[in-house]
């Protein structure tokens, strides 16, 4: 029930892992996490505990300095790994909270065009949206918008793209989500107490919002498309 997207300077599976703790009080039964490096994306899920996923890092590190993770609160699907996230779709993995209500027929209409669910869950039609989409052509940042133009439901989203080392895209509708400004590195996150010990300036997102996160810095959409100007806040670090 919380997520997490880094883009950082350094390794960043641990730092995940750490801000995913910082999201344990929400309550969760399985977690993951997806980092792209030199291109390249991977992932590890675990069910239960976050120290099943750091248990599952020491014998199978996750290496890369871009990063999502996820812990799940099953809402579509029991608490397996195949159903937990980061779900995955060739090249793009997104973690997500929330539900997305029209699933079933985005289900039914992906796969009437190939592209079948392996899991139970709601999220998966998210992530074969938008490999659709990045198979009929489109860049990734596009790809993601037109995916989130599809979908009905309240939830919070991110997006991580193999090949792109210096990208996340971000969406809220229903659930908070923050963007937290780091020197050359970029956060997002279901809370600011996620990301307390990364940053202390923070922008929260409005309802219907969308964001592209570079390391250099996000550019914030409202829900009509156009680029909007968000408040970056200062907070208390208690970290
Ligand atoms: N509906 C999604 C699922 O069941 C996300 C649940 C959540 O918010 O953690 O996998």
């Amino acid at each position: 029930c919380g997520i997490v997207g880094i883009l950082g300077r350094h390794e960043v599976a641990p730092v995940i892992l750490e801000a995913l703790r910082r999201l344990e009080y929400r309550g969760y039964d399985s977690a993951g996490i997806a980092t792209v490096n030199t291109g390249q994306l991977d992932r590890r899920r675990a069910v239960g505990k976050l120290v099943n996923l750091s248990d599952l890092l020491v014998h199978q590190p996750l290496v890369g300095k871009s990063g999502i993770g996820h812990t799940r609160w099953a809402t579509h699907g029991a608490a397996t790994v195949a159903n937990a996230h980061p779900h995955r779709a060739g090249p793009v993995a997104v973690v997500h909270n929330g539900i997305i209500e029209n699933h079933r027929a985005l289900r039914a209409e992906l796969a009437a065009d190939g592209y079948e669910q392996t899991s139970e869950t709601d999220t998966e039609t998210v992530v074969l949206l938008t490999r659709r989409f990045l198979d009929a052509g489109m860049a990734p940042v596009q790809a993601a918008m037109a995916t989130l133009a599809r979908l009905e439901g309240a939830f919070a989203l991110a997006f991580l793209f193999e090949g792109q080392d210096d990208l996340i895209v971000a969406a809220r509708r229903g659930s908070p989500l923050a963007i937290g400004h780091g020197e050359g590195e970029m956060f997002v996150g279901s809370d600011a107490i996620a990301l307390a010990p990364l940053t202390d300036r923070i922008t929260y997102l409005e309802e219907g919002d969308s964001v592209v996160l570079t390391r250099t810095g996000a550019v914030i959409r409202d829900a009509a498309g156009a680029v909007v100007t968000r408040t970056v806040a200062r907070i208390e670090m208690d970290a």
